[in-house]
């Protein structure tokens, strides 16, 4: 037992491969510390909560070599783990369709490719998505009851930065508010303008897994 805990420091950076064949040998075996700890270290990864996602920390628990999203969709997929899929889908935000599409092409020569549904699951999700980012938590740049002309002159500026068809945030699309969006805008609307976006990406985390065609967060966390 010591010896089989000893896969388990937490802090250790493990690679997926490794995780996940933890994780199938506690499932297969009836193992549940080995299941759960492993859980867990895909949870550090994969978010499933705002509050999880705020704290997101890289480089630890598991590499994230590339192609790391289509693995965890794929293992998420094979093993039931649905709830860590909402997050999978948004990550692959920061690659190109084309990639996403023709698959990636890992250094020892394997093309590793999203399945047909879930390619279609993705495009079909993203464009909710990030209609629902516009719609939720970007508002507030063009609704104000503020006439300000130097606010409406920031609110337009910051709009055709962030309004993009890419959102301009591929990384993190659902991040906290930045400072850099509060420049030229006046105190009040700064406030009015934070509260809406927090209240927004709220709502999009909430809505996130029916963009993806996933139960409610709720159903899914108590698989
Ligand atoms: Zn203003």
């Amino acid at each position: 037992m010591q010896h089989t805990q000893s896969y388990f420091h937490e802090k250790d950076v493990q690679t997926l491969e490794a995780t996940s064949a933890i994780f199938r040998l506690g499932k297969k075996y009836g193992i549940d510390h080995l299941r759960d700890e492993a859980q867990r270290r895909l949870a550090a990864k994969l978010p499933t909560s705002l509050h999880s996602y705020d704290t997101l920390r890289h480089g630890e628990r598991i590499n994230t070599p590339r192609g790391f999203t289509v693995e965890c969709i794929n293992l998420a997929r094979n093993e039931g783990l649905l709830r860590f899929l909402p997050y999978c889908f948004i990550r692959l935000n920061r690659y190109s369709i084309s990639t996403i599409f023709n698959g990636f092409r890992l250094s020892n020569g394997k093309l590793l490719t999203l399945s047909l549904s879930d390619q279609h699951i993705y495009v079909v999700g993203l464009t909710l998505f990030r209609a629902a980012m516009v719609e939720e938590m970007f508002g507030w740049l063009v609704n104000s009851s503020c006439q300000c002309s130097s606010c409406s002159d920031a609110r337009l500026k910051h709009a055709i930065m962030l309004l993009k068809p890419d959102l301009n945030l591929n990384q993190h699309p659902m991040t906290k508010w930045k400072e850099s969006w509060e420049d030229g805008l006046c105190k009040s609307c700064i406030a009015t303008a934070k509260v809406s976006y927090e209240v927004g990406r709220k709502i999009v985390w909430e809505k996130l897994p029916s963009f993806f065609g996933l139960p409610q967060w709720k159903d899914m966390l108590e698989l």
